[in-house]
């Protein structure tokens, strides 16, 4: 299995949120961090039906157009009475949301959406969900290596707090009462859906570490 070691590693991502969580949990390992955005790569369209294809996908994409080792993460939301959804699809949703009331990705439509189809099934439908997190790890060569995390929790409404991004106000951790946007960032790269994938990639990549 190839590792990493100090150098240029490109963040496979053009979700800003994203590439603040995913600096700041890879800041104690020493390397030198790049965004697909900084160096103008294009957006491959992310065609898989599952978080691994998606995740492969881009990390493959950004490593083969930069020839450095690329991280990317494919991640989203999931509703266990919507079978599921959004999942895979979760930041289609924000799109199609915004395409209805304005430009770019419309979070609290996309919220508004899930929420709406719940509200569609009835009071007592239940409110658990999940979040979701791949992160693939790929070489120029074309090798590349997978880690998953998960966190389980239930959806509030209406949605609270201004910190993280995406559908962090209507998410609250099992056992929490604070949506993952009350909670201060430190904590919630402690205990998210992409610390749990964060925390396999580092005892694969850093053993010395974990
Ligand atoms: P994708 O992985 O680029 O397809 O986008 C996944 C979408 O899932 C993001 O744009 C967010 O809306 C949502 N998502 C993923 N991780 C988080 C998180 O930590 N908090 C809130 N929303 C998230």
């Amino acid at each position: 299995m190839r590792t990493l070691g100090p150098g240029k590693l490109v963040i496979a991502t053009h979700n800003a949120g994203k590439l603040r969580e995913i600096r700041a949990l890879l800041a104690p390992y020493g390397l030198e961090c790049v965004s697909a955005g900084d160096l103008g790569l294009p957006e491959p369209a992310e065609t898989g039906t599952t978080f691994v294809e998606n995740a492969l996908i881009k990390a493959h994409a950004a490593a083969r157009a930069a020839n450095l080792p690329a991280l990317a993460d494919d991640s989203g939301l999931s509703v266990a009475a919507l079978g599921g959804a959004p999942g895979v699809y979760t930041a289609d949703w924000a799109q199609a949301a915004a395409c209805e009331g304005g430009p770019g990705r419309d979070w609290y439509l996309a919220m508004g959406k899930v929420e709406g189809k719940l509200a569609e099934l009835g009071p007592a439908a239940p409110r658990d969900a999940w979040f979701s997190c791949v992160l693939a790890l790929a070489w120029p060569d074309g090798s590349a290596q997978v880690y998953e995390g998960r966190v389980d929790g239930t959806l509030v409404w209406p949605p609270r707090g201004t910190l993280g991004f995406g559908y962090d106000p209507v998410f609250v951790m099992q056992g929490d009462t604070q949506t993952f946007a009350e909670l201060d960032p430190e904590e919630k790269h402690r205990r998210s859906h992409r610390a749990d994938a964060f925390a396999k990639l580092v005892s694969a990549q850093f053993p010395a570490s974990a």
